[in-house]
């Protein structure tokens, strides 16, 4: 996929929690439209609150946008409300595979199309598209989302959000507890998706392995700040930077590393 003009742009963006807790410092970042941008970082680096604010979505936990700018298609959006940047093409699937549980997985989907007002007939083939990318939720479309396995659950909430048709995807730690097969298979589709609509991703992810295998470039907060933000082909051959930022090196194990020269 072609790489276009800056889609999203963050820079500076320093927040908190309850007009106290700093959680991030100078965080700043692009994605460009047709680009798949890993945001990785260790536990507690900031990736979920650096997603948050540029979601909107910071004020329902108390948290507040302090600095700095956020700019979404060439508009300002720092503070504006989640509802207008889902509108806008901006669409989060948040941290811990939310679906509603005593729904099937099909009427999940839907609820992701009604967000952008979808008719029937055009529901009808969102719902292929859904299916076609994700065959195992055809075959669970009538079961509740909550009797499915965690796989089926995190595709059907990914399901959820591509129904709203997003522009910008942004996926929360999508990987989480889920086998390595199941995170494959999710990523592989949402290439697909790239490649093939020009669908632009960025995904915070602690377990980096998969991420950086599919991702065009990565940016990294340490402690709320950015301190790392380039290609991904730089960051998957520098095993001393992986194991310094990321706790894992070759192999992906944890590391004591000490801080490596400059990529
Ligand atoms: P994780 O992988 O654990 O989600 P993360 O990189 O996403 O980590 P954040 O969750 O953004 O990091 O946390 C950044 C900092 O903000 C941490 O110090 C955390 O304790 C703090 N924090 C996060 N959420 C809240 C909250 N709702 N209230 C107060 N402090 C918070």
């Amino acid at each position: 996929m072609t790489v276009h003009e800056l889609l999203l742009s963050l820079d500076g963006v320093e927040a908190t929690y309850n007009h106290a807790i700093r959680a991030l410092s100078g965080v700043s970042l692009t994605v460009r439209t047709g680009e798949i941008v890993a945001l990785l970082g260790a536990n507690g680096a900031g990736k979920t609150t650096a997603l948050k604010a540029l979601s909107g979505l910071l004020p329902a936990e108390h948290g507040q946008v302090a600095a700095g700018s956020i700019v979404y298609d060439g508009r300002d959006v720092t503070r504006r409300s989640p509802a207008e940047l889902v509108r806008a093409g901006l669409v989060q699937e948040l941290e811990g595979r939310h679906c509603f549980r005593s729904l099937t997985v099909e009427d999940n989907l839907i609820v992701g199309g009604w967000v952008r007002g979808l008719g029937r007939t055009a529901l009808r083939s969102e719902l292929e598209r859904i299916y076609t990318l994700f065959p195992r939720l055809r075959d669970r479309r009538r079961i509740p989302a909550g009797l499915t396995s965690g796989g089926e659950q995190q595709m059907a909430a990914v399901g959820r959000v591509l129904m709203a048709r997003p522009r910008l995807l942004v996926l929360d730690e999508s990987s989480m507890c889920l086998a390595p097969l199941v995170v494959e298979g999710i990523f592989a589709a949402l290439k697909r998706l790239n490649r093939e609509e020009g669908l632009s991703i960025l995904v915070a992810e602690q377990n980096s392995t998969v991420a950086l295998r599919h991702a065009d470039r990565t940016s990294v907060p340490e402690t709320g700040r950015t301190v790392l933000d380039g290609p991904a082909a730089d960051l998957r051959e520098r095993d001393d930077i992986k194991a310094f930022y990321l706790g894992f090196g070759v192999g992906g194990h944890a590391s004591t590393a000490t801080a490596p020269a400059a990529a």
